[in-house]
């Protein structure tokens, strides 16, 4: 019965002592070791993003060549179009001009026209007085020689000849009618003669003015075939401009795509580099866990070989609060001073929530990162004088933490901070009546504070 007892509380502190040591160190133990298989996969989470937008990136970057390159077809095309343009143009200036040449033959012709036709007015008109002329001289002469053979004579012929004072004046006076009779005969046949000559005239004329009428019809053809020409060249130079319009719009459109490959280039640039800094981030927090698991395991070690030699003696750590399940290391040693809670604010008459910690440090002692994280305040803030704020993303959950009355801010804004990693000093600034850190936790983001003690190792 007492030897059954003694080996039962035998077993109880032999349970109780491994429980105590080596059983919590190997839970503490795998516990890191899963927290690094966390940041493993989330690494490989990030590196598969990552790898993803730069499959976009080489998209966007393949369409926006592709774009480029459909940009020079349509200016090659523009050029093309423009030359062609331009040639057509010429043509039309030379086809305008030959129809400008044209009109003003035209116009001289017809100038040329009207005169040969009053050229032919004119020889009319005097080929009609000489007809007149020689028709009243043939009646006359005829008249004459009718009164001759009839009465013997023409009155004033026979008085000429009747008039004879002797035969020689008679035989004179005569040859006297004869000849004013062959001098009539004469200016009638010259009459004839110059009829005949007006007439070869007005032949000719006519003749020259069928010619010269000819020339004006084919004159109008060709001034027909140029205005053809020039219309099919107003046709052709209709057709560049729509096309070159159509062109010069496809070209804008490119244009405009490339500014939208440029926009989503930009977005997917931050994008990578935000993906860069979470898996610098988790690197840098596997590196961590990797040398806390080392430590760990040292730890273990150490604490097996005094189990071992029954040596109870703890192995001293660095300045903790003795929480083991903290995940904040502390960003400065000092003794508490003042704990989160409501507490009477004497200036105030209130009643206050008091939202961290205050430990009791020297100005300029070095401030630490409490863990892996980003910052994202760093700087003055109020009765916060000098402050450090800090995104934090531990197994999952985020936290945000305050680190304020500051006498150095090491840091800025968007730096990724390692956890101990040093990043300013404490001291005394914005509403602080003595030198002291004050310490505030968050969960989430910035405006749920909670008690940091439970969260500090
Ligand atoms: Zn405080």
């Amino acid at each position: 019965m007492k030897k059954g007892f003694i080996f039962l509380l035998t077993t109880v502190i032999i349970l109780t002592s491994a429980s105590s040591t080596g059983i919590v160190s190997a839970e503490s133990l795998n516990e890191i070791n899963e927290n690094i298989k966390e940041v493993e996969k989330e690494k490989e989470a990030l590196e598969q993003e990552k790898q993803q937008i730069e499959e976009k990136q080489s998209d966007v970057e393949n369409n926006k060549a592709d774009t480029n390159k459909k940009i020079e077809e349509n200016q090659g095309k523009q050029k093309t179009v423009k030359e062609e343009i331009n040639d057509i143009d010429q043509q039309l200036t030379t086809t305008k001009n030959d129809i400008a040449t044209k009109e003003n033959e035209i116009e001289a012709t017809n100038k040329e026209i009207e005169d040969l036709k009053n050229q032919i007015e004119e020889l009319k008109k005097e080929i009609k007085a000489l007809e007149e002329k020689i028709k009243k001289r043939d009646a006359l002469l005829k008249d004459r020689l009718r009164s001759i053979q009839q009465n013997g004579g023409d009155m004033k012929y026979m008085e000429v000849i009747f008039g004879a004072k002797s035969f020689g004046d008679f035989i004179s006076r005569t040859i006297s009618v004869t000849t004013i009779m062959g001098q009539d005969k004469d200016i009638m046949e010259q009459q004839a003669q110059d009829k005949k000559v007006l007439e070869a005239n007005k032949e000719e004329v006519e003749t020259k003015k069928i010619e010269v009428e000819d020339n004006k019809v084919a004159l109008e053809a060709q001034k027909e075939e140029l205005i053809a020409l020039k219309k099919q060249l107003d046709e052709q130079m209709a057709e560049r401009e729509t096309l070159m319009a159509q062109l010069e719009e496809e070209e804008a459109h490119l244009e405009e795509i490339i500014l939208s490959y440029e926009e989503e280039q930009s977005v997917l640039n931050a994008e990578a580099a935000a993906k860069q800094k979470a898996l610098a981030l988790a690197e840098s927090k596997k590196g961590d866990l990797e040398q806390l698991a080392k430590e760990e395991k040292e730890r273990q070690e150490a604490a097996n070989k005094a189990a071992e030699s029954n040596n109870s003696s703890e192995p001293t750590t660095q300045a903790s609060t003795g929480n083991p399940n903290g995940i904040f290391i502390l960003p400065a040693n000092g003794r508490i001073s003042s704990h989160y809670g409501m507490r009477f604010h004497p200036i105030h008459n209130v009643n206050r929530l008091h939202a961290g910690t205050d430990f009791a440090v020297g100005t300029g002692t070095t401030l630490v990162a409490p863990a892996d994280g980003v910052v994202f305040r760093a700087g003055w803030l109020g009765s916060f004088g000098n402050v450090i704020m800090i995104s934090h993303n531990i197994n999952g959950q985020s936290y945000t933490t305050v680190s304020a009355h500051l006498s150095r801010v090491n840091v800025s804004v968007g730096q990724v901070v390692s956890q101990g990693q040093a990043i300013g000093a404490t001291g005394n600034t914005g509403g602080s009546t003595g030198p002291h850190l004050h310490f505030e936790v968050h969960l989430g983001g910035y405006g749920n504070p909670v008690n940091p003690l439970p969260y500090l190792k």
